[in-house]
This record gives C-alpha cells, sequence and structure tokens, in this order.
C-alpha cells in the first residue's frame, strides 16, 4: 500500500465514524503523525490529502523544515517539549499540541510576544494518570488555562490527550469520554480568550474508538507510513 493509499483508506474510515457521532468527515482534521519518516513521505502524505503533519523531536522537525517538507500544510509540535526548546519551535509551528505547565506557557508567550505573534496551543491532560507521562492532571486544567487566558502572545484552542494502551477490554475509549466530558466543561464555562476548537486524541490503533467518543483532531503514524523501524 502507498501512503497515498493509506491516506484514502484512513478517510473512508475517518468518515463512517465522524457520521455515526453526528459530525461531517471534514470536521474530523487528520494529523500525520511524521516522526522517523524522512521529508520525501511526509511529501507523499501531503499530497495524500493529510490536513496538517505533526513532529515530536525539534532538532528532526527543524531539519524537515529546512527541506521544506511540511509547505503547504499546518506544522502541529506533538512530543514532549522541553523549556529550553521553545524558541525554536514558537512561530515555526501552527499549533503545539503538547502544553502541560505553566513554565512553557509562560516561556512560549514570552517567546510569542517577542516575535510579534499568538501562538496557538492544546493543553495536554495526563488523563490516564500515568506517572512519568507528560500532561497536566485533570485537577489541575482549570488552574493552567487560567494562566494561559491571562498570558500575552497565546491562544489556547482546545485539549490534547494520549491515553494509555489498555488493550481491548473496553477501558480506552472510557479515557476518550472522559476527555470529551472535560472538552464540553471547559467550552460551557467560557473562559476568556479561550476557544475550545480541537479535541485531539486517537491514533492509528484507536482513532474510530477516539472519533466516536468525540475527537475533531487524529494523530495517524503508522497507518499512513508502516511500522517504524527504532
Ligand atoms: C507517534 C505519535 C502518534 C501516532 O502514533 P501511531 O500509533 O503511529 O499512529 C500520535 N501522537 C503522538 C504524540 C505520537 O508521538
Amino acid at each position: 500500500m502507498t501512503i497515498a493509499e493509506n491516506i484514502r483508506m484512513l478517510r473512508e474510515k475517518i468518515a463512517v465514524a465522524a457520521v455515526k457521532s453526528g459530525r461531517k468527515p471534514e470536521d474530523i482534521t487528520l494529523v500525520a503523525a511524521s516522526k522517523m519518516n524522512p521529508a520525501e513521505r511526509v511529501r507523499e502524505a501531503i499530497l495524500g490529502g493529510v490536513d496538517a503533519v505533526g513532529e515530536n523531536r525539534v532538532q528532526e522537525m527543524l531539519e524537515k523544515h529546512g527541506l521544506g517538507a511540511y509547505e503547504g500544510k499546518p506544522l502541529h509540535f506533538i512530543g514532549h517539549l522541553q523549556s529550553n526548546k521553545v524558541r525554536q519551535v514558537v512561530g515555526v509551528c501552527d499549533l503545539i499540541e503538547s502544553v502541560d505547565s505553566e513554565t512553557l506557557v509562560a516561556e512560549i508567550g514570552k517567546r510569542a510576544s517577542a516575535l510579534g505573534l499568538t501562538q496557538d496551543i492544546l493543553l495536554e491532560v495526563n488523563i490516564g494518570r500515568e506517572e512519568n507521562k507528560s500532561g497536566v492532571l485533570r485537577e489541575n486544567l482549570d488552574k493552567l488555562l487560567e494562566y494561559a487566558a491571562q498570558t500575552p502572545g497565546i491562544r489556547v484552542r482546545g485539549l490534547m490527550a494520549i491515553p494509555p494502551i489498555t488493550g481491548n477490554n473496553g477501558k480506552k475509549p472510557n479515557y476518550f469520554d472522559e476527555m470529551y466530558k472535560l472538552y464540553v466543561d471547559i467550552t460551557a464555562k467560557k473562559y476568556d480568550n479561550i476557544s475550545m476548537h480541537f479535541l485531539s486524541m486517537g491514533m492509528s490503533d484507536s482513532y474510530i474508538d477516539a472519533i466516536e467518543a468525540g475527537a475533531n483532531m487524529v494523530r495517524i503514524g503508522s497507518a499512513i507510513f508502516g511500522a517504524r523501524h527504532y
């Protein structure tokens, strides 16, 4: 299967899940999670019709960016972001999906303001309460939202999560449901400066469950590019 064929098949399945959950196929943003795939393959995914490209590692992203890999589509940062790398990401990425602390919000806001721009971000939630995993715990989310709402140079566009892999025991969709509930609750609270547009969750093995639970952004790697060889 070529990358374009994989994307065509994914789009069909995404469309079914979207309609099943009362949305239109085009309401779902398909992000190609491109880590470890060279610029030519990222180009293939863009030509194949993904909506955006996501990268995990700053250095790898900058190299591919320099090769023009992302031209024509939004670039998302989806990996763990260290404060000392913020300046290399702000203004290069259209959306930073993995923001999980006041320190990061402050650094991103400072850098964006210095560049005279507003950086769109998602707040990453550690919905499975996993130790050593990125993301804010849900009980700290309101505080982080309030902080982000007051930070110049920042615009929060929604939430992101990477729920734990729990096998096929039916548990994983519950995390997606919990995320959707958080997303709806925050929307209802109407924070100043915060517009909840995106709920980013679901990967190659879970995007159908995620969409059916209310995700409108999925990050898909191996189902587009094939298995990664570390
Ligand atoms: C790699 C990655 C994905 C995609 O994973 P696949 O299982 O290959 O679809 C999604 N989100 C993040 C944050 C990733 O690092």
